[in-house]
Parts: structure tokens; C-alpha cells; sequence
């Protein structure tokens, strides 16, 4: 039974934690931000209604938020945090890297809030 956290880091169903929520992999481009309309693995209806995943920008920016944080305080760490414009410059290209996968991690998140896990959903 994998954990909730491991779920959601690998981007996994909320409810059976098996099959995959994105289409395919947050960094290829030609299916970048399509969530699958049904769980490949235990048919969960992901979309329960139009628009749906459009809540998960808030969970987005509060990752995005945290994920600044985070730099900054590695950045102060490792004595590389030299001068506001080339910190902020590090945090804008690291953000724009991890855009991707920070988005596809909100969508899971915003998921997880509204689908409860079931052990035994193997359809
Ligand atoms: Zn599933």
C-alpha cells in the first residue's frame, strides 16, 4: 500500500493510488497539463465537474510560494545567496523549471481534497 505522500509525489489516483492522474509525464510537452477523464486503474471519474481542476491554481501558488522559500533558505545555506536580483533570478529559473511538475503536483493535491483512498477499488 503505498503512502498518501508517495501517492502524491508520483502523481498517482487519490482514491486507489495505482494508476496515473496526467495523461503522460508532467514535462512532455504535447500532452503538458491534461489530466486523464477517467483512473486507468480503478475508473475513478476525475473531472466531477466542468472546470474542475481550475481550483488546484491555488494549490499551485502556494507551492510555488513554499518552493521560494525553500530555494532561498538552500540559496542562505550554502553561502550562495549573494545580492537581491541574483537571488531572485536563481528562484525564477528554478521555478520555471519545476513549472511542470509543481503544476501536475497541484492537481493531485486539489484531487486528493475531494477523492478519499479506497484500499479495495480495483475494478
Ligand atoms: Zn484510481
Amino acid at each position: 500500500m503505498p503512502s498518501k505522500l508517495f501517492a502524491i509525489l508520483k502523481l498517482k489516483c487519490p482514491q486507489c493510488r495505482k494508476g496515473n492522474l496526467l495523461v503522460g509525464n508532467p514535462y512532455q510537452l504535447r500532452n503538458f497539463n491534461k489530466v486523464n477523464d477517467y483512473c486507468p486503474h480503478c475508473k475513478l471519474h476525475f473531472k466531477i465537474e466542468p472546470s474542475f481542476f481550475y481550483g488546484s491554481m491555488y494549490v499551485s501558488y502556494g507551492l510555488g510560494v513554499g518552493i521560494s522559500i525553500a530555494i532561498y533558505i538552500l540559496l542562505l545555506l550554502f553561502g550562495l545567496a549573494q545580492g537581491m536580483i541574483r537571488n531572485f533570478i536563481i528562484i525564477s529559473i528554478s521555478l520555471i523549471l519545476l513549472m511542470p511538475y509543481i503544476n501536475a503536483l497541484s492537481k493531485v493535491i486539489w484531487a486528493n481534497l475531494f477523492f478519499k483512498y479506497k484500499p479495495n477499488s480495483d475494478n
